[in-house]
Parts: C-alpha cells; sequence; structure tokens
C-alpha cells in the first residue's frame, strides 16, 4: 500500500492506493480520513448514542434484520468485489466472510433477549426483604480496528454484536483492505440505520492511533500482537476497556490412532485456506512417529491435487493478500531449511504476477527455529515429529500463542481428555475452526493471541458494562447496620457467628439485638 499527499490548495483527500494481490494491477483507491472528519465521525457516533441505545432490542434487532436481504441479494457482486481486494477464492469469501451476516443474525435474533435481559441473582440472608438484579447496559462509542486476513467478517462480527448490545460504532478497516469497510457503509446506508450508528474511517496505523485517542468507550482490536501492545497502551490512558484479537501459531496433535485420511486433508486445508494467512491457521504439527511417515506422504498426495490460481479459476489456494507477509513467510522459511528442516514440497515465491507462494511442507521442525516460534501466517505446513501424545501436548502448550487447537484420534473420549489440557481459547476433536463459526461459541486467546472474548454470549456481554441493583421495599425506617453503632456490637457477632457457622437462630437473633439496639424515640 501506498498513500499519496496532494499539497494544492484545496484539499485533496490523500488515497490509499491499492494493488491487486492477483494480477499486480491498480484497484480503486479509496480516500484517507482526515484528523477533522475523523474527530467528526466520532461525534456522530457520540451522538447517536443515546438513541439507539434506547432504541428497544426487539427493534434494534429488526433493523438490523434488514442485512439479510440485502446481502442475499448482493453476495455474489459483494464476493467478488471482496476477493478483488484480496485474491481469495470466491467460495472463501461468501462462506468466511459474507455468510456470517445470517449466522450472527439468526444467533442474535434467538439468543440477544436472554443475554442482555436484566436477571435477578440471589440475594444473601444477611439481608432479608431485598431483591437483586444484575442487568447490562451498552459502553457507548466502540472503536472496531480490523486486521486485513478476514477484513470483512473480523469487522461485521463485532460491529453486529456492539449493534445488537446497544453501541454505536466507528469502524477502521485495515489499510490493506479496506473495501469491507466500504461495503459495510454501504450496508448501513443501504438498510437506513440513522446517522452515526455505524460510522466507517479509512486510513493506516496512524488512523488507528487517533481513533484509539478519540471519544471512544471501548476498543474492540484484532490484528498483530505489536499494534495490540500499542492499542491496549492508548486505552490505558483513560482507562477505557480493550478487547485484544491477537495472532497465534495453532498446534494440531495427531495421536498414534489417528483418523489419519482425514487428518492429512484437513492439515492442507487448515494451514493453506485463506492462504494460511488466518489467525487460527495449523501452524504446527505434531505428528507421533508411529504415523508420522504416513501422514506426510497423505499430505504430499493432496498437496499435489490442490490448484493455485485466481478467484476466477476457480482454485483451491489464492495468492497472499500483503506483499509484505510473504516476505515474512519466505524468510521463515528459508531460516528453517537453512536450519535442517527438510523441504518437502513448496518454499518459493510462484514465477508470475500477484503474491502467489507455492503451498509448502516442512518436516524436521524444530522449537528453537522462528517457523516455529513466530506466527509464519503464509501457506505453510510444520511438521514436528514427537514420540507420543504427552510430549506433543508439552510443546503445543509450552508457546506464547494460545488461541485454537486440535487434536486427532478415534477414541473421542481420549481426544476430548486431550483437549481439555491445551491451553489455548478454542479445540476441536478431528475437526479445525469450526468452533469459530458457531456463533453460540465464545472466541478469543490467551497470552499472547489476546484478551477477551467475543462470539455467542461472550460476545454481547463484551460490548456492555454489567449494573448490579438491589432493591428494597422500605418497610423499616432503617437497616440494622446503619447509625447509630452503639450498643450494636453483640448484635453483629451474633449474626457474624451465626452465619459463619450456618446457625440459622443465632443469625436471626444477631439481626433481632442489632434492629432493637437500633430502635429510636418516635420524632
Ligand atoms: P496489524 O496489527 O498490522 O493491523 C491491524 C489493524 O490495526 C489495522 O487496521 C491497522 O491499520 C491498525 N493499526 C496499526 N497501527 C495501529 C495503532 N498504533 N493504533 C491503532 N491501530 C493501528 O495486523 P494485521 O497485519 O492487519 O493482521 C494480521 C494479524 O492479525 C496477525 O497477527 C493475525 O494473527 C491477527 N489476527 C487475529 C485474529 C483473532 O481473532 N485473534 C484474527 C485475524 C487476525
Amino acid at each position: 500500500m501506498s498513500t499519496r499527499v496532494d499539497d494544492h490548495a484545496a484539499p485533496t483527500p490523500r488515497l490509499i492506493e491499492r494493488r491487486s494481490p492477483t494480477t499486480g494491477g491498480p484497484l480503486r483507491s479509496i480516500a484517507i480520513t482526515e484528523p477533522a472528519a475523523l474527530a467528526a465521525a466520532v461525534a456522530r457516533a457520540r451522538a447517536a448514542a443515546p438513541g439507539w441505545r434506547d432504541t428497544p432490542l426487539e427493534r434494534r434487532l429488526a433493523h438490523l434484520e434488514r442485512l439479510r436481504s440485502l446481502v442475499l441479494a448482493r453476495a455474489d457482486e459483494y464476493a467478488r468485489r471482496l476477493s478483488d481486494e484480496t485474491g481469495k477464492p470466491w467460495i472463501e469469501t461468501l462462506g468466511h466472510e459474507l455468510l456470517f451476516i445470517p449466522v450472527f443474525l439468526d444467533y442474535h435474533r434467538k439468543n440477544a433477549a436472554k443475554a442482555l435481559a436484566r436477571h435477578k441473582v440471589k440475594t444473601p440472608i444477611l439481608f432479608p426483604g431485598k431483591a437483586s438484579y444484575i442487568e447490562r447496559f451498552p459502553r457507548g462509542v466502540v472503536a472496531i480496528i480490523a486486521p486485513w486476513n478476514f477484513p470483512f467478517q473480523l469487522a461485521i462480527v463485532p460491529v453486529l454484536q456492539a449493534l445488537t448490545a446497544g453501541n454505536t460504532v466507528v469502524l477502521k478497516p485495515s489499510e490493506i483492505t479496506p473495501e469491507s469497510g466500504e461495503i459495510i457503509r454501504e450496508l448501513a446506508a443501504a438498510i437506513e440505520l440513522p446517522p452515526g450508528v455505524v460510522e466507517v474511517v479509512q486510513g493506516d496505523g496512524a488512523v488507528g492511533a487517533a481513533l484509539c485517542r478519540a471519544d471512544v468507550d471501548m476498543i474492540f482490536f484484532t490484528g498483530s500482537v505489536a499494534t495490540g501492545r500499542k492499542v491496549m497502551a492508548a486505552a490505558a490512558e483513560r482507562p477505557i476497556p480493550v478487547e485484544l484479537e491477537l495472532g497465534g501459531k495453532d498446534a494440531m496433535i495427531l495421536c498414534a490412532d489417528a483418523p489419519l485420511e482425514r487428518a492429512a486433508r484437513a492439515a492442507v486445508w487448515g494451514g493453506l485456506a485463506n492462504a494460511g494467512q488466518a489467525c487460527i491457521s495449523v501452524e504446527r504439527i505434531f505428528a507421533v512417529e508411529s504415523i508420522h511417515d504416513r501422514f506426510i506422504e497423505l499430505v504430499e498426495r493432496e498437496l499435489d491435487q490442490l490448484r493455485q490460481g485466481a478467484p476466477e479459476d476457480d482454485a483451491d489456494v489464492g495468492p497472499m493478500i500483503f506483499e509484505g507477509q510473504l516476505r515474512i513467510v519466505d524468510r521463515h522459511v528459508r531460516a528453517a531449511v537453512a536450519d535442517g528442516a527438510r523441504l518437502l514440497r513448496g518454499g518459493q515465491r510462484l514465477d508470475r504476477p500477484g503474491n502467489f507462494y507455492a503451498p509448502t511442507l516442512l518436516t524436521g521442525v524444530r522449537p528453537d527455529m522462528e517457523i516455529y516460534r513466530d506466527e509464519t501466517f503464509g501457506p505453510v505446513l510444520p511438521v514436528i515429529k514427537v514420540r507420543d501424545e504427552e510430549e506433543a501436548l508439552r510443546l503445543a502448550n509450552d508457546h506464547q500463542f494460545g488461541l485454537n487447537g486440535s487434536v486427532w484420534t478415534r477414541d473421542v473420549k481420549r481426544g476430548l481428555a486431550l483437549a481439555s489440557r491445551m491451553e489455548c481459547g478454542q479445540v476441536t476433536v478431528n475437526d479445525l475452526f469450526i468452533t469459530a463459526a458457531n456463533p453460540a461459541l465464545p472466541f478469543g486467546g490467551i497470552r499472547s493471541s489476546g484478551i477477551g472474548r467475543y462470539h455467542g454470549e461472550a460476545g454481547l456481554h463484551a460490548f456492555t458494562h454489567t449494573r448490579a441493583i438491589m432493591v428494597d421495599r422500605a418497610f423499616m425506617s432503617d437497616e440494622p447496620n446503619w447509625f447509630p453503632y452503639r450498643g450494636k456490637y453483640p448484635g453483629m457477632l451474633d449474626l457474624f457467628e451465626g452465619y459463619a457457622t450456618k446457625n440459622l437462630l443465632k443469625l436471626t437473633r444477631g439481626l433481632l439485638r442489632l434492629r432493637r439496639a437500633g430502635k429510636r424515640d418516635a420524632p
């Protein structure tokens, strides 16, 4: 990406100039949001916040429901526009990006009312006659900052969750993939959301940093660990809540009894879908030695059948979205090979226009290699041979990242037991990624993979504050623990001991003594 600044007196917008990752040819440029326009967008979101918050949930849901027919009618157009920018196969854009709209609309329609409703909770026996509730209210204006790898999904899902929970939103897509933001802006206008409910600003990290410092009440960030740190530091200044969805180095553990055909196909798909540019890509494959060689054979067979190409070629693997990432991938692969890993397939950029990197298979990968320690984020399958499942589990968990993982075994009970010992936010047994597509399940990581959860109820809750409420019917003129304290200590002692020992009689006596001691003469 490059930006151009015109220094005419009449301000010409600075532009994000884009190139197709498939052909290298130019794509339509998109205007960068200047600081004054960013402040105005945030101000509109602020002004719209009370109105959207006070719109009853059913009306908010009904309004957002209009997206369904719109995206249905124009799915093909949107898939092509998004794929032009990312180079993804259309099937991936439809399935991994646009499908999330109806999936989350359905989930929210069925579950948001319950997730966001005030609910009664138990009141301790210490406080007779009172009722306790928890309710939720929106945070206000939420800044949503998105990355380039699933530019639409990773913007629209938090946008839908934040809006459903009653917030207004200022979205900043990645400067590598601004088209997703343009489409979301169009969608918001087409369903006639009130002005300010969804604002989209465009630009690079400087615009993102300015948004973090603007008058927002929460930052929801998806991106790299390095930027996540900066975002968290900006949030700490205020302080405001921040949710971080960061990188991963997901482990796939192949037990001795793994269903090998399925596991091999899964590994190839899980490592190469979206050209490997997924935070939940398979990035470390641990194969126990008894099945290692057979697994590699099967993976090679799968790789040899893959077709790489442009979206219009109906290929399996597209180009990489961002050329800068391709260089990182190439560096990781070259360093691993120089350090003793065995390159069985790929390992180079294709000799054609665009950012095509050949699907790559490496065996003999070791924990001291960069390709093992850092996120590669490209079409590479690094395989590590291990003695047994316990060694695999130990290595899988001994890592800075903890986003996703998977266990492969025909013994589902054992698989579940191993899954429960994986230190990460999501685990699948004999499957990949699928938890992220179930809107009822929370999504997020531990350690360097992030802080917080979204999707499901957790996601709706992430975009709210809780409010604790207790109600007294005011039958008494005061409370036993209020002033005056004089003469109340013995009563409090009874109450304390009665409560601690579950001696109801003593507790009641304590309460009565407190009441008697606090009795005042009638005025
Ligand atoms: P990035 O951190 O470079 O950029 C992410 C966003 O932050 C972009 O919109 C960028 O413009 C903005 N930004 C940059 N500097 C900023 C600053 N100082 N303040 C505020 N915003 C700033 O990440 P990326 O390269 O776009 O995305 C790839 C990374 O995202 C990978 O590490 C990947 O694992 C991670 N990711 C995580 C998830 C998840 O859900 N956990 C999902 C997808 C991608």
